[in-house]
This record gives C-alpha cells, structure tokens and sequence, in this order.
C-alpha cells in the first residue's frame, strides 16, 4: 500500500466502514510512515469535532422545538 491507497482509505477506518483486512492494511503502513500517522490524527480528531458538534446541533434543535413557533427543524429531522 502506498500514501494515496491510505490516505483515500483513512476516512473510512476512522468510520469503521473498513473490512478487517483492509484497516489491518491500513494499519500496517501507518506503523511504518509517519506522515500518514500524522493524517490520520488529524482525521481522527476532525472527526471527533464534527461528532460533537452534531451532537450540539441536535441539542439546540430540541430546545426550538419545544418552542413551536415553525422555525426550520430539519436537522432535526436528521438528527431523528
Ligand atoms: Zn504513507
């Protein structure tokens, strides 16, 4: 595996949409490159601020709700 098969595959391990063998493959060649280890981090940790801030979304979205005053509530649809 190259930097661009891992790289293009990154998001998906970070997802959990990778087969076991594939994120194995991932895996191995993150061990021995220290630039795509780099580029998973901060897949991982852009990840992790989306996941938060969706779950911010939804809190507010709960709170206009409950006001019922017809506002846009589609990402709360999402969210559902
Ligand atoms: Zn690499």
């Amino acid at each position: 595996m190259n930097c661009d098969e891992a790289r293009i595959l990154l998001h998906a391990l970070i997802d959990g949409e990778l087969d076991a063998s594939h994120a194995r493959e991932v895996e191995a060649h993150i061990a021995t490159c220290p630039a795509c280890g780099a580029e998973l981090a901060a897949y991982r940790e852009l990840h992790e601020k989306i996941a938060s801030a969706d779950l911010r979304v939804a809190r507010i979205c709960v709170g206009i709700g409950g006001v019922g005053d017809g506002g846009d509530r589609s990402c709360c649809h999402r969210a559902a």
